[in-house]
């Protein structure tokens, strides 16, 4: 159960004076639906009022508040004048400018004759000081009305400051005192004040230091996120290790047959890995592990002789891709290794005919079926194991940590291998699983050759596709990616169709299309065709950038490259140079470059390095947008800033470490006052894992 003391910080944001429906769906937008989600919700800027000079010494520019008496309104005559009040003080006039103001409205508020507090941005129009639209104006009584300084909030469209400002404030007001969860001497030493004290002193800067990320409030707040997150991770964990039962030990049969069919060695580093999974397996407790390898790595075969580990030890192990056709490449890799190990291996998606499904369900409960490549259909409820033992989660930015664990799930304490060909930065990698065991791929198979990468302005594509013409004359086999840009579909696939129907032209026969939108049928002829060579030139959105392998294709097009992140290109890339023949990467760029983009390419023709391309890329984007991207898997943080707070995070994890060695139920005083951080962090999933346990 939250604690009682949270209840009012839970309710749905129209709870607060101001906030009607109408705004509540805003705000919602803005920030979320509960109170405490505008809470974390911090001022970006502030407003200096204080500056309150007469008006013969307001200065263009500053924002200025002033005492002045209403003197006269100069109602418009046209629709295009403003309406103005002329006011004044002793030394001079101020003109308050109105577009669009209505005059019942502005007589009231500014009534001739009286004193009025006025507070805006100066401007000198025509040698008049003049103010469009004060932020303020009211009689001198109320002048304490007006924030000496003010906060400014991130907004959206159709929401003003000033019911955010209010509604924010009795948000804040409304924050109770909650007993302290941080460490004391650890609180002692940074010299921070309480959550409360700190929440409120976060949401009135007094300047603009007080809104940097290392401003004691605003560090405070981002260490109990990060505390929480670390906590929280940290409890599941200990959860499911205590639950262990599990040692998955094989004989090696499996895997020496499997090896012993294939044309070529493993690298040093796929076998450092598997020999780490090997050996974490075949303890009691639970493996999470990371597999980290650039594209081309090779960390399907490594995930693959994982699974057959399991088979040896009499169990099953599934692997999930994140789309279809993913899933059928795995599948089709893995398949002739199966065959030749005798292990039987099933496909599962989406689009299965109801007859194979309920082969492949039965397959799976009965244990007759061994191995399954799948998307995630195989988290669907009606899928059961006979015995689970190892889930393979392949590019798993793309799922959510909850369908990693609904894997887990179909089975008794299973082993989790995430692979993954991004390599995440330590400080981003701790954010979202704290603590984790990496192996890493750091070689590619050998005979590979160098990518030649040149980048070419977009007017001379005609030489492009000159250049293919010779190329797929002599065998050659390309891809030509055009880009994707969310917002606008339609007009990309327009995009796409157009390339793919110009080259038909050109090329006829020889040219597939692949993208998002076609049926799986259709996406897995057009495959089929270009990976056995029917087909010459691929043109495709992005939907090749993940795990498509087809070594035979050599050369990599990528239309309007300024337009991809780093990352991406170099996933792009890296579906060539996967054979023994040489490959080219063209990029294609629409001129004028900006400084970001052109910085970009040049790191692509400089290296494929993919770790040094994940830091070039880090360093370019900035951890928050990594981060910001709904997809990323990572815990979408409020209050921490991971380019900032990295030293906060590393604390976190230690804290969090601790408290799980000394504390693992949370029943100390500290472990109660944690339970209530969690929940305020909504990581109630893990106080969940606590009572089950
Ligand atoms: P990743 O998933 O890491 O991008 P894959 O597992 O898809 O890489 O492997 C890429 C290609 O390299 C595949 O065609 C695979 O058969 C091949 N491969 C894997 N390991 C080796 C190796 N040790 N030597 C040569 N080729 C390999
Ligand atoms: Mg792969």
């Amino acid at each position: 159960m939250r604690p009682q003391s949270l209840t009012p910080l839970f309710a749905h944001v129209t709870s607060l004076p101001g906030i009607g429906p109408r705004l509540g769906k805003l705000v919602e937008k803005l920030a979320g639906p509960l109170v405490v989600d505008l809470l974390w919700h911090l001022p970006f800027a502030v407003i200096d009022r204080r500056n309150a000079p007469k008006v013969s010494g307001a200065r263009a520019g500053d924002v200025a508040t002033l005492t002045v008496t209403v003197d006269e309104h100069l109602v418009p005559r046209g629709p295009r004048q403003p309406y103005r009040v002329w006011c004044s003080d002793e030394t001079g006039r101020l003109c308050l400018t109105y577009f669009n103001g209505r005059e019942d409205y502005l007589k009231t508020l500014l009534p001739v004759g009286e004193t009025r507090v006025v507070s805006g941005k100066i401007e000198i129009y025509q040698g008049e000081v003049q103010m469009t639209h004060p932020d303020h104006a009211v009689p001198l009584e109320q002048r304490d009305s007006i924030l000496r300084v003010e906060p400014v909030y991130g907004l959206t469209a159709g929401l003003t400051q000033r019911p955010v400002q209010k509604a924010m404030a009795s948000a804040v007001d409304r924050a109770p005192d909650l007993t302290e969860w941080q460490d004391a001497t650890y609180l002692a030493k940074q010299r921070w004040a309480s959550w409360r004290q700190a929440l409120a002193e976060a949401h009135a800067p007094a300047d603009e230091a007080d809104l940097s990320p290392m401003h004691p409030a605003r560090a405070r707040l981002a260490f109990d996120e990060l505390l929480a997150s670390q906590l929280a991770i940290a409890l599941v964990r200990h959860h499911n290790r205590i639950l262990a039962g599990h040692a998955t030990e094989g004989d090696g049969r499996f895997r020496r047959a499997a090896l012993s069919s294939l044309p070529f060695d493993l690298t040093a580093s796929q076998k450092a890995a598997i020999e780490e999974i090997a050996a974490d397996m075949g303890k009691p407790e639970r493996m999470v592990r990371l597999l980290q390898g650039d594209v081309g790595s090779g960390k399907t075969l490594v995930a693959l002789l994982a699974m057959l580990i399991c088979v040896e030890a009499g169990a099953q192990a599934a692997l999930m891709a994140p789309t279809e056709l993913l899933a059928r490449q795995h599948h089709a890799t893995i398949a002739p290794l199966a065959a030749a190990a005798g292990v039987r291996l099933a496909l599962l998606t989406g689009r299965d005919g109801q007859r194979q499904k309920k082969q492949t369900l039965q397959g799976l409960s009965d244990g007759s079926i061994q191995l399954v490549v799948g998307t995630h259909a195989l988290v669907q409820e009606e899928v059961e194991f006979a015995d689970l033992a190892l889930a393979v989660v392949d590019e798993q930015h793309r799922f959510g940590v909850h369908q990693r664990m609904a894997l887990s799930s179909k089975g008794h304490a299973v082993d989790l291998l995430v692979m993954t060909a991004t390599p995440i930065p330590r400080t981003l990698m701790l954010a979202a699983y704290g603590d984790l065991d990496v192996s890493k791929l750091t070689e590619k198979p050998a005979g590979r050759q160098p990518i030649d990468t040149r980048t070419i302005p977009l007017e001379r594509i005609g030489e492009v596709v000159q250049g293919i013409g010779r190329q797929i004359a002599a065998g050659a086999r390309v891809y030509w990616v055009c880009p994707l840009i969310e917002e606008s579909e339609e007009i990309d696939l327009a995009n796409v169709e157009e390339r793919f129907r110009l080259l038909g032209e050109r090329f006829p026969g020889k040219v597939g299309l692949l993208h998002g939108r076609l049926k799986g049928a259709e996406r897995e002829a057009t495959m089929a065709a270009f990976a056995d060579g029917r087909l010459s030139i691929l043109v495709a959105t992005t939907v090749i950038e993940v795990g498509v392998d087809v070594p035979a294709a050599t050369v990599m097009v990528i239309e309007h490259a300024e337009r991809f992140g780093l990352a991406q290109l170099h996933q792009l890339r890296g579906r060539v140079g996967r054979g023994s023949a040489k490959s080219t990467c063209l990029l294609l760029y629409a001129q004028p470059l900006g400084e970001t983009a052109k910085a970009r390419l040049a790191i692509m023709r400089e290296t494929e390095d993919g770790f040094r391309i994940a830091e070039e890329d880090l360093r370019l984007r900035g951890a928050g947008e990594i981060l910001g991207t709904r997809q990323s898997g990572l815990p979408d943080m409020r209050l921490a800033d991971l380019s900032a707070h990295g030293e906060l995070l590393q604390a976190a994890r230690d804290d969090a470490r601790l408290v799980i060695e000394r504390d693992p139920d949370l029943q100390s005083e500290r472990g109660k006052a944690l339970r209530a951080l969690l929940y305020l962090f909504r990581r109630d999933d893990a106080v969940r894992t606590l009572r089950a346990g």
